[in-house]
């Protein structure tokens, strides 16, 4: 065969010097024709478009087109020629062909289009190649570079924060334990408990449920930092929205007060929603036309509206009188109660059809970092809720003052020596400071359309579920 450099089929399609010969490489979605010319269409992961492959069967051999079916990989030289079909400009008249991997027509999984999203996730290590899967993951990558486009842009550093901790103030049981232990012989003292100063790091230590609280000592030295990173929750709910391993983004601001770190976690979302329809444009319009009918309609309205500031007071107040107006929810509602998904979705989708950040939470839903308000109850926590996903951001502004996080550690069974550094932030050279965590395989839903977590992660980890 002869040597051509290699061109994207992403380049190929935009290309129109007819009469150029090319080559291209490949995985074949699908192969028809008549019995004088094949048409192939090719598919090379950098763009949602196939180009075509046409193929004058008298000038191949039989037993080599036989070979390429659904699946296969092939690797093409040919002529750029305009296209005398619809939908593209142009396509490839095939004058080399050399089959670099077959896949079996009898046992390749993926041959008809519309396998069902359950189905694509048995075969996730092969779900990429689907048109779906391959548009998810283009766009999950111009999401990363969109988040640290925008932190990037105003002044903020990306600071990596430990995978490994000890700390385990937020999520009490919901950590993943990280041991060298032997599991079959494990030494405990006297009262029962398990020696972990025999272990690797001499204590118990488990996988990170977020990067806030060191997040917070660096926004206290740098001004303005975010870590973007897995996090791990053990946390046994198996739902649409939840993941065991899933990536955060947590931006932490020092001198932001509740009402700046509101703006900075709106003017975020609409960055990346305006990143995803300016750079993934075919792949959004894909999940729309096959998907989402209303996805577009989604993204474009997001950005238009100011999102509503509610205090979770008057959030109640809204959905206790949606009750008494007949309204059914499964799960009760009244004050102090935690907002269940229903909740929080009523308020955005039906109420206000608008996004909402609902702040002012009672201090005993929250956790002891955040800032305590005057009245004595609330807290100043702020959870973003989106339509079709709910909550998408939590966040708060953190309490500053030694003496009242103290007390509050305390009531809240945090042992401070556990976290005695965080609390130093607090003894030397305190200050205001707010940040938020964004779910970024939630920000990833709104984006796509994408009705389950599981299939906006390449490789989804719930529980039970840990193949690939
Ligand atoms: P939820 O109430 O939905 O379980 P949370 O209150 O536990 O979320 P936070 O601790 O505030 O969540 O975490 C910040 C953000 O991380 C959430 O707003 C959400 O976008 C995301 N998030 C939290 N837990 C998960 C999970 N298990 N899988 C995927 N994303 C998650
Ligand atoms: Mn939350």
């Amino acid at each position: 065969m002869e040597t051509i450099e290699r061109t994207r089929i992403v380049d190929v399609l935009k290309n129109d010097a007819y009469g150029t010969k090319v080559n291209v490489k490949g995985w074949v979605r699908t192969r028809r024709g008549s019995k004088q010319v094949s048409f192939i269409a090719l598919n090379d992961g950098s763009t949602i478009h196939n180009v075509q492959i046409v193929v004058d069967t008298t000038r191949f051999d039989e037993e080599l087109l036989k070979l390429i079916t659904t699946g296969a990989c092939i690797n093409v030289n040919g002529l750029l020629v305009k296209s005398q079909g619809q939908g593209q400009n142009v396509e490839i008249q095939a004058e080399e062909i050399q089959v670099y991997g077959t896949a079996d027509p009898a046992t390749y999984p993926l041959q008809k289009k519309g396998h069902s999203m359950e189905f694509l996730r048995e075969v996730a290590h092969l779900r990429p190649r689907t048109n779906t899967f391959g548009a998810v993951f283009r766009i999950r990558h111009h999401m990363s570079i969109a988040i640290h486009m925008f932190f990037h842009e105003r002044g903020f550093y990306y600071f990596h924060t430990p995978i490994i901790t000890a700390s385990d103030c937020e999520g009490a049981g919901q950590m993943f334990q990280v041991t060298t232990l032997n599991l079959y012989d494990l030494k405990k003292d006297e009262s029962g408990s398990i020696r972990y100063d025999e272990d690797f790091f001499g204590k118990q230590t488990g996988l990170t449920v977020s990067g806030q609280l060191e997040g917070e000592l660096a926004a206290m030295a740098l001004g303005a930092i975010y870590t973007f990173g897995p996090t791990f929750r053990a946390e046994n709910s198996n739902t649409p929205r939840h993941l065991a391993e899933f990536w955060m983004i947590e931006p932490e601001v020092a001198f932001n007060e509740i009402k700046e770190n509101m703006q900075l976690a709106e003017d975020f979302i609409k960055y990346c929603i305006r990143w995803a329809l300016e750079h993934c444009k075919d792949d959004i319009q894909f999940l729309n036309d096959h998907f989402d009918k209303g996805l577009l309609e989604r993204l474009d309205f997001v950005l238009k509206q100011d999102f509503i500031r509610l205090p979770y007071t008057e959030g109640i107040r809204i959905l206790e009188e949606a009750v008494a107006n007949g309204h059914k929810f499964e799960f009760p509602i009244f004050w102090g109660a935690d907002l269940a998904s229903e909740h929080e979705r009523y308020l955005v989708e039906e109420h206000f059809k608008c996004p909402v950040i609902l702040t002012d939470y009672p201090k005993e839903i929250k956790a002891f970092y955040m800032k305590q308000n005057e009245d004595g109850k609330t807290v100043r926590a702020m959870d973003v809720l989106f339509p079709k996903i709910g909550e998408i951001i939590g966040g708060s502004q953190r309490e500053e003052d030694y003496e009242k996080l103290s007390r509050r550690a305390a009531e809240m069974g945090v042992p401070e020596k556990d976290i005695w550094w965080y609390m130093d932030t607090r003894k030397f050279g305190t200050a205001p400071h707010s940040g938020f965590g964004l779910g970024f395989e939630r920000l990833l839903l709104f984006v796509t359309g994408m009705t389950n977590i599981r299939d906006v992660i390449p490789f989804p980890r719930t529980p039970k579920s840990v193949e690939f």
